[in-house]
Parts: structure tokens; sequence; C-alpha cells
């Protein structure tokens, strides 16, 4: 295993939009910048690969993108890919682990400013049958798609909450695939004053119209969720999803299931370094500053607010990192905020969904803990003891969430490594380090 140390004035951990933004205004303004990622190249969730906007219409989403990442490129920043931050401290220091074809590289990076822009995941709720072939994560097929999976002429619903439903929905068929429903499980309620606070917002209005345009006979089903993944007869693979609107239950069968609960942020690295939250997500002031000194978050750990929002909070906390501020940037984010409270309403989950799972329905599927081994346990800790359930490779991401709308449980600590590591990673952190050169002075 190799080991090195390298050190800048301003980290950011992520580059998705909210990273790339940031670390572009930062090195604009003259401070030397490294962004780190766990993807090989910038782009984050959205832009990934190709978008539908820019399939669509390739004056508009790809414009944004495009532009984006030549500013990143031409701002002096330095984006390192395929590192994983499992560590991180307050003093200044965090370290990755990068996986090779020659090994495991372990690397610390020694900061002034640490910008946090680590986005967000998809949340998933389990129910009879979402372990079976042919059950995806809706923003996890569309990802597969981006990157070959073939769904020409499969059958497809598209079903959970919020709306990256749409999105994929549109995104699927654009690929050929057959969507026969995108089922949501918000209420009319609950949806009809978000749908009319888009009024003011023409931008956002005009991107779902157009996904419902490309959907337009694919019926959008309000007020609905999955009961249960349906088995072919082999046992092996989906044939069909049984549907509920609560009063009625049917079956629609189909070769592919994508099913999303919205979005949960990824806020470990900040929970790590005791940043204060406000609810689920990391608090920040205009200047996108969390409680910790010197430790910044941007994009989606600070609220689920879309892309927008990642590129306005990225571009404030650069430039409060080099001492400047923009007055009309922070009356975006503000207005911004309000988007996210919004939407967190509108889609918030039914207490439906927490009757859903049996007692043998896996709920952590690294450790294969069932609903019902979790019963009789007074929280997470106890039953995370006993059970094991959100001790696997993903550190409870995927079941944290779950357990959480299940069974009103959080997470009381998060702690190092983040993510599975080799042990020698840690011997590296008891070690004094040298440290690279200094800094070049930048033109
Ligand atoms: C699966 C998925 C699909 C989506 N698809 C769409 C879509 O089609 N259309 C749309 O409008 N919006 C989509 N979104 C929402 C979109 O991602 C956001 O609106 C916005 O772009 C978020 O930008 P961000 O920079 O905050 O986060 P992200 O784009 O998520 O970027 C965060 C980056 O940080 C990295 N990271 C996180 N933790 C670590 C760590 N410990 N070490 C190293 N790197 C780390 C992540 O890998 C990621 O690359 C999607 C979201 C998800 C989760």
């Amino acid at each position: 295993m190799t080991m090195t140390t390298s050190r800048t004035e301003v980290l950011v951990i992520g580059a998705g939009p909210a990273g790339i933004a940031a670390a572009t205004a930062a090195a604009e303004n003259g401070r030397h910048v490294i962004v780190l990622d766990d993807n090989g190249s910038a782009g984050g969730q959205i832009w990934r690969e190709v978008t539908v906007e820019e399939t669509a219409s390739p004056h508009r989403g790809d414009a944004t993108k495009r532009q984006a990442i030549e500013r990143l490129r031409q701002s002096g920043a330095e984006v390192l890919g395929g590192r994983f931050v499992f560590s991180a401290d307050a003093s200044g220091a965090l370290q990755t682990l990068q996986e090779t074809s020659s090994g495991s590289l372990v690397e610390q990076f020694r900061f002034e400013q640490l910008i946090l822009a680590t986005g967000a995941r998809e949340r998933f709720l389990p129910f009879p049958g979402w372990t079976l072939p042919g059950v995806f994560g809706a923003g996890g097929l569309q990802a597969l798609v981006k990157g070959g999976y073939p769904v020409a002429g499969k059958r497809v619903v598209v079903a959970g909450t919020g709306p990256l439903l749409l999105a994929v929905a549109a995104h699927l068929a654009q690929d050929g695939a057959v969507v026969s429903s995108v089922v949501e499980q918000a209420s009319l309620a609950q949806l009809a004053p978000f749908a009319g606070s888009l009024l003011s917002d023409p931008a956002k209005l005009m991107q779902g119209a157009r996904y419902r345009a490309m959907l337009w006979r694919t019926p959008y089903r309000i007020g609905c969720w999955v009961v249960e993944a349906i088995a072919a007869s082999d046992g092996q693979r989906l044939s069909a999803v049984r549907l509920t609107n609560g009063a009625r239950t049917w079956t629609e069968p189909c070769d592919l299931l994508a099913c999303g609960y919205h979005l949960a942020p990824n806020t470990e690295v900040a929970a790590l370094l005791g940043c204060a939250f406000r609810g689920a997500f990391v608090q920040v002031d205009q200047a996108q500053r969390t409680s910790r000194p010197n430790v910044f978050c941007a994009g989606e750990p600070t609220g689920i607010a879309g892309l927008e929002a990642a590129l306005v909070q990225g571009e404030i906390a650069g430039l409060a990192c080099a001492g400047r501020s923009s007055a009309r940037l922070e009356k975006r984010a503000a207005a911004q905020r309000a988007f996210a409270d919004a939407m967190e309403k509108a889609f918030a989950l039914r207490s439906e969904l927490r009757s859903l799972p049996r007692k043998d329905t896996i709920v952590c599927r690294c450790e294969d803990v069932a609903f019902g081994s979790l019963h009789g346990y007074t929280g997470w800790t106890d039953a995370k003891l006993q059970t094991r359930c959100g001790m696997g490779p993903c550190q409870g991401r995927i079941c944290g969430p779950a357990v959480e709308h299940l069974l009103g449980w959080r997470p009381v600590s998060v702690r190092q490594p983040l993510f599975p590591v080799p042990l020698q990673a840690f011997c590296f952190q008891d070690e004094k380090v040298e440290l690279d050169e200094p800094i070049e002075e930048k033109a």
C-alpha cells in the first residue's frame, strides 16, 4: 500500500455541480484548490453522462454542463477522481482511499478551508420483493442506462416519490423503454400547493412540462404506491408489481421496476466533523459556513433543492473561501431554500409505507437483516449491536433512512472509516508525515 500527503488552501469534497461551482469560484479568486470525488470524473449525479436535457435540447442542459466543466478546467483547480474520503478531522486533515490496478493508495490531504459538496443518494424503502432481480432504484436504473444498460422494449414501472421520477421516466422512454406507469405516493392535496408555487419559477415548470410531454402516453398515478414486487414462476426475476391507491389494489405486468423515495443527503463527513444539523441537513449561514470554523457546505447536504441551488450555493461557498460575497447570489440561495422546504413537504412519505414490509422482508441488504428481527429493540444502536443492521459495506447508507421511516430510529453517531478500508489505512493516521512542497503562488 502506498501512502502520500498533499496540502492545499481549499479542499472540496464532491465534484458534482455544487463542488464544481465552489472549486471554480475559489480558484478563480486566487485560492489553491483540490477537488476530491469517488467517481472517476467530475459531474456528480446529474452530469454523470448524457442527460435528458442534452439529448432533448442541445441548447440547454448541455450548455450549463459544458460551461461549468470548462470554467472549472480553466480555473486551475485540480480534480482528483476515484478517491473515497473515509476519514476527516477538524484539525485540517482528511484521508482518502483509491483502489488502483496496482493496489490501494491512501492519501492524506491537509487543508486550510474545506467545502463539503457531497450531494445526496436515493432513499429506498423496503417492501415484499424489493430485492428481486429487476427491481432498481429509480436514479440507479437511470445511471445504469447512462452507462449503456439496454432498456429498449422493456416494460418499466417508475415508482416512489419526488421530481426525480419524471426525469428518470423521461430518460428511460427516450432510451426506448415502454414506461407503463409513473407511480407517485404523494397525494394530490400535498402536490397541489407545490405545483402552484412552480408558477413563479418558469424554468422548473418548463422542465416538468418537457418531461411530461415526453411521457404523454404514460399515466402519472398520484397517491399510489407499490405494495409488492412479484416474481416470475422461476422465482428469479420480476414479472409484475402490485400497486394500490389505498382504496383499490391491482397488478401491473413489467420487466423492470425503478423505485426510489426522493433523496437522502450525504452528511456523513459533516457529522464526523461535528457540524451542527437542521433536521436531516447540515446547518449553514448565508455564506454556506457550517458551525465548524473553516468548514463550508453546499448543495444537497444542506437541503434537497436541485441543480440550480447546488450551483449557486457552491459559488457562494467558493467566494467565501476567497473572502468575497455576493448579495445577488445569497438572495437566490434564500429563495431556493424555500423551494427545498416546499419540496420536502410535497413529497413527505405517507404512513401507509410503514406497513409494507413483512417479517421476512430484508431491510439491511448488506447483512441480510429481516424486518422481523428488528422488533424488540429500543433504537438504532441496540438493534445494530444485536442484529448487525447497518454494519455492512454501505454502513447504513441504504437501510438507515429506511429504518428511520419504518421505526423512527436515527443513528446516534457517525464513526470513521466512512467506507470499509484495509487495516493499514489506519496505521497511516498515526504516522508523522512529511508534507509535499509548499504551495506555489498563483499568478
Ligand atoms: C441517483 C441520482 C440521480 C439524479 N438524477 C437527476 C436527474 O436526472 N435530473 C435532475 O435534475 N436531478 C437529478 N438528481 C439530483 C441532482 O443530483 C441534484 O439536484 C444536484 O445536481 C446535486 O448536486 P450536488 O453537487 O449537490 O451533488 P452530487 O451531484 O450528488 O455530487 C456529489 C458528489 O460527491 C461525491 N461524494 C460524496 N461523498 C463522498 C466521499 N465521502 N468521498 C468522495 N466523494 C464523495 C459523490 O460521489 C458525487 O459525485 C439525481 C440525484 C441522484 C442521487
